[in-house]
């Protein structure tokens, strides 16, 4: 169920149902080659977790597309807020998801530029107490899923724009996707300008622009609608079952809890 389409006398037994658990999509905002608009992680970030809370109720909250995206400022249409103000933003939004009375708040992103603010905001949920608990999803195939999906996609290279991402507009919005404007080759391609720093461990922010430029990884133009739909379904079952866990788990909360207990008054163990 999405949270906006409840009305406010449904909300509290939509929460008991649901057993406190909300799906946040996370998205962003950013170019994703010539062909796809700058919405696509948001129309994917919304759509998994609304076929995911089909398999396994969950309340899913309206997207989020101020997330970390300052890699992309040098192309048009991106909204790249400051970093300070990402934090504080989805600090403020998880509160007021848990003072509505879901406890247990599942991040999803869509976009992969968040991988580590995710996680880093995870951590900093240590940093005061709070009768709620933040959970990352990252929907993890089985090895049966894998073997099924494996065979549907035909080009190696992918990550941004390319077939996977494609075919998933194609799914959900035909009507966005111009397959005539995907580059006929090489544009997809890494441009390893910063491979040998890479290789020696070396991180910088500039590496994605380093690889590739124009935010296009792969080839979009073998993308079908048919992919997108098992694509997302496999992905949304993924999902479903770690909501399935999260709704079983106790442990979390009542680890943070002695955690917070504890570091009120740290004391020798
Ligand atoms: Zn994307």
């Amino acid at each position: 169920m999405l949270w906006q389409e409840l009305t406010g006398d449904e909300f509290p037994e939509s929460v008991r149902q649901t057993h406190g658990v909300c799906l946040v999509p996370l998205s962003c905002i950013e170019r994703h080659g010539h062909h796809l608009p700058t919405g696509t992680d948001m129309f994917i970030g919304r759509e998994l977790c609304r076929r995911a809370a089909a398999l396994e109720p969950a309340i899913v909250f309206p997207d989020v597309i101020y997330t970390q995206i300052l890699e992309a400022r040098h192309v048009p249409g991106t909204i790249a807020l400051d970093a300070d103000v990402i934090m504080r933003l989805l600090d403020n939004i998880c509160r007021e998801i848990a003072r509505n009375g879901l406890k247990k708040i599942v991040l999803v992103s869509a976009h992969g530029g968040n991988h580590h603010f995710v996680r880093y905001f995870a951590q900093t949920q240590l940093a005061s107490t709070r009768d709620y608990v933040v959970y990352v999803a990252d929907p993890i195939f089985t090895p049966e899923t894998e073997a099924e999906l494996a065979p549907l996609w035909e080009t190696e290279v992918d990550g941004h724009a390319g077939e996977q991402e494609t075919s998933q507009i194609l799914a959900i919005r035909p009507d966005l996707v111009q397959l005539d404007r995907a580059p006929a080759a090489g544009e997809g391609l890494p441009l390893d300008r910063l491979k040998a720093l890479n290789e020696a461990g070396l991180y910088t922010g500039i590496w994605w622009y380093g690889d590739h430029p124009t935010h296009y990884r792969g080839d979009g133009r073998p993308a079908t609608a048919e992919k997108g739909h098992r694509l997302l379904d496999a992905q949304a079952q993924a999902l479903a079952r770690a909501v399935r866990l999260i709704k079983q788990d106790q442990t979390t909360s009542q680890l943070q809890q002695e955690f917070f207990q504890a570091s009120e008054r740290p004391a020798p163990l």
